[in-house]
């Protein structure tokens, strides 16, 4: 059984006033039965960690470099997000790859640099309106899957999310049963690759306009074990519902 994980992405949104909705979050949430991660701009990780320090909410970056240090103007690396504070990074994620040209093989470097670090890299894939109208989702799937993810991929080190593109935001959300599927199919390529031990306990997030009222239908999926939230992440009102949710589930 792979562990449960609520996850927030904060995208380029916050400045330190936010932290009070990380000081609200973990004053509702002091002994969760669900991993809870909070995935704030770069500038904040340190404070964020900070401010929830021994208590259950852990930190994560939203992206980092794939060589540890260097001549990259601008970026930073996974050993600086651990340094931070950070226990985990997100890569992959659809606005990285539209906005800055990321590859899967970009994604596949980034993700062993996260793992050399001690990171946990949360790699994100999803098709397009367009893929999924012309039924090539799960080629598409399964595709990402193959190069973004490096070998020696491991429950401790690897978490998998789902987000159609075309659900990020936009309010839009696959049917219960397109989610079944993709998640499914996400689950027998994990263990094909990694093993039945490792590929069963990979925690598998589906994302995309998930919000307090359709949480607990996503999370009765089988192979849904947890969330990767924008939006209904920024508050901590949001949010809370969305981890009771999947508590409900644990
Ligand atoms: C995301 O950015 O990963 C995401 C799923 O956003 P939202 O929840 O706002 O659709």
């Amino acid at each position: 059984m792979a562990r449960k994980l609520a996850a927030g992405n904060w995208k380029m949104n916050g400045t330190r006033a936010a932290l009070e909705e990380l000081s609200a979050l973990a004053q509702a949430h002091p002994d969760p039965s669900v991993d809870i991660l909070i995935c704030p701009p770069a500038t904040l990780v340190q404070t964020a960690a900070a401010t929830v320090a021994n208590g259950p909410i852990q930190i994560g970056g939203q992206d980092c470099h794939a060589q540890a240090s260097g001549a990259h103007t601008g970026d930073i690396s996974a050993e600086m997000l651990l340094d931070a504070g950070a226990t985990s990074v997100i890569l992959g994620h659809s606005e990285r790859r539209e906005d800055h040209g990321e590859s899967s093989d970009d994604v596949n470097a980034k993700t062993r640099a996260a793992h050399a670090a001690g990171l946990v890299a949360i790699v994100c894939v999803g098709e397009s309106l367009s893929q999924r109208e012309a039924a090539n989702t799960l080629d598409i799937i399964g595709e990402q899957l193959a190069t973004s993810l490096p070998d020696g991929c491991t429950a401790a080190n690897t978490v998998v999310a789902y987000e159609p593109i075309w659900a990020i935001g936009t309010g839009k959300v696959p049917t219960t049963e397109q989610i079944d599927e993709v998640h499914d199919f996400i689950r027998a390529r994990m263990i094909r690759r990694f093993g039945e031990n490792e590929g069963r306990a990979i925690p598998l997030l589906y994302g995309g306009s998930v919000k307090t009222d359709n949480a607990a239908e996503i999370f009765a999926t089988d192979n849904v074990d947890g969330a990767l939230v924008g939006g209904a992440s920024l508050k901590a009102t949001d949010f809370s519902p969305i981890i009771k949710a999947l508590e409900g589930k644990a």
